[in-house]
């Protein structure tokens, strides 16, 4: 819907179509002539030429008066100026609005690309913030690790933590924590790489989410043993996911 400084030259009909005349344009066909009498009989009309300027224009055929802009689905009326009321159109928040989606639907990027942006720009931004808020702040983490066959295993290690700012709890991506050993001691020297390359302090750890196997949640030789020799504070929870399930 437009709003008010949507009109500048003229109205900016509601309908959608060149071709379907709205209720307004029957409206004004029903009207007396005399509308077309003084003043308004000096407005513009539709040019071809302006379509090589503007090639996004078309032309009412049921209003000589007004253009038909394919990028906001809006016919617009001419003031007296012609090509000017064209460019005075372009200025208008309804228009832009709506240029700016076109231009965001035009946007492509192939997967290799993509991936650069995510990669390279991204992903440090929302993990230095992380990082930032989990050197000051009391978080929780969770880590679980995949069961594919290829040489490294990839052993995801999330962070949970309330933002003040956003009055909310969001888990986060830390870091991927690769291992080649699946064992305790494998897997934790990872996480505690982790930590170490981003400078995050255990003392701000203070929940540990993990599965109910031995490697996790041992009694002696475990990550719940390792992490708990960093700060025995931490509360572990099993995941009572995989308890309801076995
Ligand atoms: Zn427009």
């Amino acid at each position: 819907m437009a709003d008010a400084s949507d009109s500048v030259s003229g109205s900016e009909d509601e309908f959608n179509s060149p071709e379907s005349p709205g209720p307004s344009t029957l409206r004004q066909s029903n009207k007396s002539t005399r509308k077309d009498s003084g003043a308004a009989k000096y407005r513009s009309k539709f040019s071809t030429a302006w379509k090589k300027q503007y090639p996004f224009i078309n032309e009412v055929r049921t209003d000589k008066h007004s253009f038909y802009c394919t990028i906001c689905k809006h016919n617009v009326k001419y003031g007296h100026m012609g090509l000017s009321d064209v460019q005075q159109h372009l200025t208008t928040s309804m228009h832009q609005r709506y240029a700016k989606t076109e231009i965001a639907k035009n946007y492509s990027s192939r997967r290799t690309k993509t991936a650069c942006i995510i990669n390279g720009t991204v992903a440090p931004f929302f993990q230095q913030s992380l990082v930032e808020h989990a050197k000051n702040n009391p978080f929780s983490i969770a880590i679980d690790g995949s069961s594919d066959n290829a040489l490294e295993k990839i052993n995801p290690l999330t962070v949970r933590i309330f933002y003040v700012n956003r009055g909310n709890v969001y888990t986060q991506f830390l870091d991927m924590c690769m291992s080649s050993s699946s064992t305790a001691e494998g897997i934790f020297s990872k996480m505690e790489d982790a930590f170490t390359t981003h400078d995050v302090s255990w003392n701000n750890c203070v929940g540990l989410g993990v599965d109910n196997t031995s490697v996790n949640m041992g009694c002696r030789n475990s990550i719940k043993t390792r992490v708990l020799e960093k700060n025995p504070a931490i509360y572990i929870m099993g995941c009572p996911c995989h308890t309801i399930r076995h």
